[in-house]
């Protein structure tokens, strides 16, 4: 039953997101930002060319 609840609310937020864009082409809505939030590029470790996540350094480096 949440799954129902969760699934008309996500609905009821990108129609009401539609709505407000369609009203007011400016307004920036919830998914617009979403949108502009770009992924950082992924970084890779300059030593092995290990892809790494986060703001972590590579588990190669510090070791040789
Ligand atoms: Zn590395």
């Amino acid at each position: 039953m949440i799954i129902k609840i969760v699934a008309a609310f996500l609905v009821f937020m990108v129609v009401m997101g539609a709505i407000q864009k369609w009203l007011n082409p400016k307004h920036k809505t919830p998914l617009d930002r979403l949108r502009a939030t770009r992924l950082p590029r992924p970084r890779k470790c300059k030593r092995c060319g290990k892809f790494l996540l986060g703001k972590d350094d590579c588990t190669c480096s510090g070791k040789g």
